[in-house]
C-alpha cells in the first residue's frame, strides 16, 4: 500500500472529478492520502473529503504563500480547527524564498507560530521550504517540533541530513521524475531508506510525462517505480518501506482510522506492471477489478 504524504485533492482543478480521482489512486494502490490545507478558507472542503473518503487523512495548517491575505484570527481558526478535528500533522506550513514571495518577516512569524503549537499540541509538521532550507533548519532548531516531513524536498545531502537529524522525512515526487533533475536523482539513490517519503503534490509539482496537465494522485504509483529504478530496489520494497516512513514520520495516519486493504495486492501488482510499462493512465478500473476478482477465487 503506497501513502500520499501530500496531495491537494481539494484544489479547484480536482473540483470536478475528485471522487474518480480518488478511486483510481486507490486502484492503483494507494491507501492513504495526506491532504494539507493552505488557508482557513480550504479547512471544509477538506474536512468533507475526509468524512466522504476513510482514506483521506487532513493537516491542518497555514502555507507560507497565503499569509498575507490572512484573517486576523487565523491562528486562533487553526487551533480551532486541530481541537474540533485531529489532525495528522499541522501543514502545510513553511517559508518560501522565491522571487516573489509574501513578506519575508510575515511568512516567519506564522510558521513560527504553528511550530510552536506543534510543540505544544506534540503534532508532527509538513513544511514547504522552496529556496529557504537554511532559514527552515534554523527555525526548526529554534522551536523544535517533534518532526515531520520536508515536502518536495531539493536542498543539498548536508541539509538533507541536518533534517533527519532533527525528526524529519523528505518527500519526493514529481521532480525525480526528470532525467536532468540530477541533484534531486542523487538524492533519492543515495539517501538512507528511512529518510523517503513518496507525495505528488497533485495537482501541482508535473512529472516528466504531465505535458502541461495536472498531476494526477494515481502517478504516484509510477513514482514509486521511479524511485525503484533509482535505488535499485525492488518496488515492493519501496512501498513498503515508503509506506513505513510516513507513519513514522506522520504516526496519527497509522492509527486514527481503520484502512484495511480495500484493494487487494494484485491490484497493486497490476499498477505497477502498467507503471513499468509507461501506460498507467491506459489500467482502467474495469481491469482492476478483473484482476481483484480472479485474485479473490
Ligand atoms: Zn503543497
Amino acid at each position: 500500500m503506497l501513502v500520499d504524504t501530500h496531495v491537494h485533492l481539494d484544489a479547484a482543478e480536482f473540483a470536478a472529478d475528485a471522487h474518480t480521482l480518488i478511486a483510481q489512486a486507490r486502484a492503483a494502490g494507494v491507501g492513504r492520502f495526506v491532504v494539507p490545507a493552505v488557508t482557513p478558507a480550504t479547512f471544509d472542503a477538506i474536512a468533507h473529503l475526509a468524512a466522504t473518503h476513510a482514506s483521506v487523512a487532513p493537516a491542518w495548517g497555514l502555507h507560507p504563500l497565503y499569509v498575507e491575505g490572512l484573517p486576523d484570527d487565523a491562528l486562533a481558526r487553526l487551533r480551532a480547527q486541530i481541537e474540533k478535528h485531529p489532525p495528522v500533522a499541522i501543514g502545510e506550513i513553511g517559508l518560501d524564498a522565491y522571487p516573489g514571495a509574501p513578506d519575508w518577516a510575515a511568512q516567519q512569524r506564522i510558521f513560527q507560530a504553528q511550530l510552536a503549537l506543534a510543540r505544544e499540541l506534540g503534532l508532527p509538521v509538513i513544511v514547504h521550504a522552496r529556496r529557504a532550507v537554511d532559514a527552515v533548519l534554523h527555525m526548526v532548531r529554534k522551536m523544535r517540533p517533534p518532526g515531520g516531513i520536508v515536502h518536495a524536498f531539493n536542498g543539498s545531502m548536508e541539509q538533507a541530513r541536518q533534517l533527519l537529524a532533527c525528526n524529519f522525512r523528505l518527500g519526493f515526487g514529481g521532480a525525480m521524475t526528470f532525467t536532468g533533475s540530477t541533484r534531486i536523482r542523487r538524492l533519492a539513490a543515495e539517501l538512507p531508506q528511512h529518510a523517503i517519503v513518496l507525495e505528488t503534490d497533485a495537482p501541482d509539482i508535473p512529472p516528466a510525462w504531465a505535458n502541461g496537465t495536472r498531476t494526477e494522485p494515481a502517478w504516484i504509483a509510477r513514482y514509486a517505480q521511479v524511485l525503484a529504478d533509482l535505488r535499485q530496489t525492488p518496488v515492493a520494497e519501496i512501498i513498503a518501506r515508503t509506506t513505513e516512513n510516513a507513519y513514522a514520520a506522520l504516526p496519527a495516519l497509522a492509527q486514527d482510522k481503520p484502512f484495511a486493504p480495500l484493494v487487494p495486492n494484485a491490484t497493486t501488482v497490476a499498477a505497477m506492471r502498467a507503471a513499468r510499462a509507461g501506460e498507467l493512465e491506459a489500467v482502467t478500473l474495469e481491469q482492476i477489478k478483473t484482476d481483484i476478482q480472479s485474485a479473490q477465487t
